[in-house]
């Protein structure tokens, strides 16, 4: 048998969001720089968005062992891909991503050509199980990664003990009444966790929803796999990192990743300076900064829910109403696909509020450049969705939080920025009488408290990711045991990794 050392290639698959597909890229660049061979499989939907609104081609094309590949997501190209549709996206993927990826990577794993060397990992997003079979047939190391909050994922794994203290499916007559009665079986979290605060996933009656059946073969994989690897750092998630590897003890908790990869930027010899990153599948409108920089210091309301949520025009009002009567200035997203407009209802209402913003000293955008506003000197409170990156910028950004939950790991995520961390305020009712009344308390009564709590967060990330580390240092492990697996040799007569 004729044999030659293979050297690492490692395979990025990333659930096809915005949020899952940026964190990813930049655990990439670093994968890139230790100098790993790495393919990154984008949704040809996603690859053609990011093509267009990014420089990510040329970023990335500094690393020639970096190649970006494509497959089909499964869905027409006006589907809305939405929080309202998310499972839609799912399913598709299981659909028609499921045999493609697999045909891919069985070519993958054999020899390939020129410089490519066979695949010898997979990290892979768990929202893809489907992905994960494909590793363990053909017997690859594989790593989950998962974009979201630990103390959402712990929630996953103390199903069965929710289910067998009856605290789930939600009994009784009205739960909508009983929406603040404590959860008792997510060990670490007695006391504080309400049924609202659970993931969105699990606020149903019925135990047969395929749901609780998805999150159970989620966890499953997680605890097959080589290792997980989650967006978040220890001194932020601390207890439920400590009980989350009683499941899973292998795991690398690499955040907060998009500072990360901003400190190594700025840090690098190597990298042209004046090349911007962003990730982002919307056209960023950099007005936003121009008009940031003639605000007072502290004095705006920035308000973004991020890539998925949809709401609709009473939500959209209920917002406008409550932003003006606060009197502060706002910068506001308004996503051209997140509104739900109803049959005959028209979009003069928008047009509207982006000409209302204007003539009060606001702004209205489509996209911005979230990170860059969020450091901005202007920026006062953000006003969130509480989505795992979003959160995680707020928090490194040292920016105090309101918190409108929708759906998946959000509502966790809010308890925690306003119960345990401290550095928020949860909305507790959507109208504008409620909203004026916070941002105001926010940005005024509450601002000192909040900002010494979040600056302090803020300290213990930059920590994390400094030099020595627990980010830095699980970074450093997992490129090590990425490496490792080039032990395996190649076989050349038979085209297959061995050992
Ligand atoms: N984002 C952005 N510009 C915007 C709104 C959002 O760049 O105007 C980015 C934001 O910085 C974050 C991502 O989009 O990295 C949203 O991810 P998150 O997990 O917060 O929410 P999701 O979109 O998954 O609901």
């Amino acid at each position: 048998m004729e044999q030659t050392v293979a050297s690492p290639h490692v395979l990025l698959f990333p659930f096809p969001g915005q949020g899952n597909m940026n964190s990813m890229l930049n655990l990439a660049e670093f994968l890139c720089n230790a100098g790993l061979h790495i393919t990154f499989l984008n949704s040809n939907h996603n690859q053609q968005r990011l093509l267009r609104f990014t420089n990510a081609q040329e970023r990335f094309s500094r690393w020639p062992k970096f190649r970006f590949q494509t497959i089909p997501d499964g869905l027409p190209a006006d589907h809305p891909r939405s929080a309202a549709t998310f499972f839609e996206i799912l399913d598709s993927m299981k659909a028609t991503a499921k045999p493609l990826f697999r045909e891919m990577m069985i070519m993958a794993s054999r020899k390939e050509s020129g410089l490519w060397p066979p695949l010898s990992c997979f990290i892979i997003d768990g929202l893809m199980p489907f992905a994960i079979d494909v590793a363990e047939e053909l017997s690859i190391r594989v790593i989950v990664y998962r974009a979201i909050s630990a103390c959402c994922l712990w929630t996953f794994f103390c199903l069965p003990g929710l289910f067998a203290a009856a605290e789930l499916p939600f009994q009784g007559g009205d739960v909508e009444d009983d929406m603040d009665v404590t959860i008792k079986n997510v060990p670490g979290m007695q006391g504080f966790l309400r049924r609202r605060d659970l993931p969105s996933f699990f606020q149903t009656k019925d135990p047969t929803d395929p749901i609780f059946q998805q999150i159970g073969v989620e966890c499953q994989k997680m605890t097959q796999a080589y290792g997980l690897i989650i967006n978040t750092f220890e001194d932020l998630e601390s207890p439920v990192l400590t009980q989350f590897r009683s499941q899973v003890p292998n795991l690398y908790t690499v955040g907060p990743l998009h500072a990360l990869t901003l400190r190594r930027q700025h840090s690098s010899s190597s990298m042209t300076s004046n090349i911007a990153v962003s990730n982002s599948l919307w056209d960023e409108d950099r007005s936003c900064i121009t008009w940031l920089d003639s605000q007072p210091p502290k004095s705006v309301v920035y308000m973004s829910f991020g890539s998925l949520v949809v709401y609709d025009k009473d939500t959209l009002m209920e917002f406008w109403h409550g932003l003006v009567n606060s009197g502060k200035l706002f910068l506001w997203v308004v996503r051209q696909d997140s509104i739900n407009i109803s049959g005959g209802e028209g979009t003069s209402f928008l047009a509207e509020v982006v000409d209302g913003a204007k003539e009060r000293g606001s702004l209205v955008v489509g996209w911005a450049p979230q990170e860059e506003v969020l450091s901005h000197p202007a920026l006062g409170v953000f006003l969130t969705h509480s989505g795992w990156n979003s959160t995680m910028e707020g928090i490194y950004a040292g920016v105090p939080m309101i918190c409108w939950p929708f759906f998946a790991d959000q509502q966790i995520n809010s308890r925690f920025v306003s119960e345990v961390w401290k550095v928020g305020v949860a909305l507790d009712k959507c109208d504008r009488w409620t909203i004026e009344r916070v941002v105001k308390d926010v940005m005024e009564q509450k601002r000192e408290v909040l900002v010494e709590s979040i600056d302090g967060l803020a300290k213990l990330a930059r920590r994390c990711i400094s030099e020595g580390g627990s980010s830095r240092s699980n970074l450093d492990r997992l490129i090590q045991d990425l490496r490792s697996v080039r032990e395996s040799v190649y076989d050349t007569s038979t085209s297959t990794l061995v050992g």
